[in-house]
């Protein structure tokens, strides 16, 4: 109920514009929350300048406040800036398709370049093979044969005395006889970018001249991650980033960084050690976790989906006048019934997805329909005025409604809670509501 009220208490102030004063709080929440999310200082102000220019003196839509209509801006930005739809990866007309992974060292390219294949084995049905071409660590080598071996898809290498250009040259030759149809070339890393390792990569480049080249990006680097985007695709051309680690808590800031940055989508993300953990970019995805803020955004276009003004502002006029009744409570129940299953509308809050309490939190339907079959047992008069509820009144209410005197007693125990708190908000001012709600 609390986002009806938020809604509610929305329409007392809302506006017909939004106004620069408006977008001034707003947006120093969301360059906090970017900057928090780690996006790059210089993307934040640009992203910033966007959004102010657009929000200024755009319509506020019928059900949502300046301020919610400001994230919603915020969120398309924010979408439209990581490239709006997921990018698949690219495929040769003919096979193999070649796909190259490059990176720093301990960035993942290795353990992204298994889980692809894996991916590619499973969904597509594919016949992957890899080539080890990093070979200034033996370990990184047999790191690549273990992998392959767990997930049964071949792994070439030649060991650590030749050279890659020269592995990769033989590897692809093995997998266009045996007509693998995709081929992933693990390559080697530094701990920061150098000239010999750039000139090693296009150097492989230049001889497998592969339809893929993802760039694995470490998404806990944070900052440094668009320095790092930077320098590769300038001198490799990439066609793709992975950033991988993103099952900790970063914010998943890099993704906005390394996207304003560089032009080149983001594929895929990793999510965890194991192979299943890789899954496609969706820059919507992303847009909420970066803001930190669940579906906030669904919630609210639900609502307003949903949410019959009239109604609403007829609500708002009765918490004013303090005569909030069991038939307002009735369309209340009507209106967040219709919004969809409570667990999902309550994880939709910001703060509330991720919250571990919550995690096997499931609302009865039948909860809301026990309480609707309770309010019907009321004759009018009750609805209207539920002092009259004594004793004898709530036994014939419990036998109509088939529901436990127990019951009955709990849902008009909360019923005149809510009734309080109401006054209260309609008697005090509602500045202090405000931030409560998020409005
Ligand atoms: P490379 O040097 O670029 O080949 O990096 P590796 O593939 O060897 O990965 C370095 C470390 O990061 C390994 O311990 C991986 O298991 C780990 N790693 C890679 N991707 C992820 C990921 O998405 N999540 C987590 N938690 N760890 C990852
Ligand atoms: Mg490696």
């Amino acid at each position: 109920l609390t986002e009806r009220l938020q809604n509610a208490i929305g329409k007392l102030r809302r506006k017909g514009k939004i106004s620069e004063s408006d977008v001034k709080e707003v947006m120093r929440e969301i360059r906090l929350a970017l900057l928090e999310a780690d996006v790059n200082f210089k993307v934040v102000k640009d992203f910033v300048k966007t959004v102010r220019s657009r929000a200024i003196g755009a319509e506020v839509l019928e059900s949502l406040t300046p301020a919610q209509q400001i994230v919603k801006i915020v969120n398309e930005e924010l979408v439209k800036v990581m490239g709006e739809e997921a990018a698949p990866l690219n495929k040769s007309a003919k096979i193999p398709t070649i796909i190259m992974m490059v990176g720093l060292q301990g960035a993942g390219k290795t353990t992204t370049a298994s889980k692809l294949a894996n991916k590619l084995k499973k969904e597509k049905n594919a016949r992957p093979f890899m080539i080890a071409a990093d070979v200034y660590r033996p370990a990184a080598i047999d790191q690549l044969k273990i992998l392959g071996k767990d997930i049964d898809v071949p792994v070439f290498s030649l060991g650590v005395d030749v050279d890659p250009v020269e592995i990769v040259r033989q590897g692809l030759e093995e997998a266009k006889d045996k007509k693998n149809d995709y081929v992933i070339i693990d390559t080697a890393g530094r701990l920061q970018i150098d000239e010999k390792l750039m000139q090693e990569l296009s150097s492989i480049k230049e001889l497998a001249q592969p339809d893929e080249i993802l760039l694995t990006v470490d998404a806990m680097t944070g900052q440094n991650a668009v320095e790092v985007a930077k320098g590769f695709n300038d001198q490799l051309d990439v066609t793709g980033v992975v950033l991988t680690k993103l099952d900790g808590d970063t914010r998943g800031g890099a993704a906005l960084s390394i996207r304003a940055v560089t032009g080149k989508p983001i594929k895929f993300i990793g999510q965890g050690e194991k192979m299943t953990d890789l899954d496609v970019f969706y820059p919507d995805r992303m847009a909420s976790r970066i803001l930190g803020m669940g579906d906030m955004l669904t919630l609210i276009e639900k609502a307003q989906q949903e949410y019959d003004q009239k109604q609403a502002e007829e609500l708002a006029e009765k918490m004013r006048e303090n005569n909030f009744d069991f038939n307002d409570f009735l369309i209340q129940m009507e209106q967040v019934q219709n919004m969809g299953p409570m667990e999902d509308i309550i994880k939709m809050i910001p703060g509330m997805a991720n919250n571990p309490a919550l995690k096997n939190l499931k609302v009865d339907p039948k909860d809301i329909e026990h309480t609707k079959a309770i309010v019907y047992s009321m004759t009018p008069q009750e609805r209207e005025n539920p002092d009259l509820l004594n004793p004898s009144r709530r036994r014939r209410i419990a036998a109509g409604s088939g529901r436990p005197i127990q019951e009955v007693n709990r849902m008009i125990k909360q019923f005149k809670q809510m009734q309080d708190m109401m006054k209260k908000m309609s008697n005090g001012n509602f500045s202090g509501m405000e931030g409560l709600l998020g409005g």
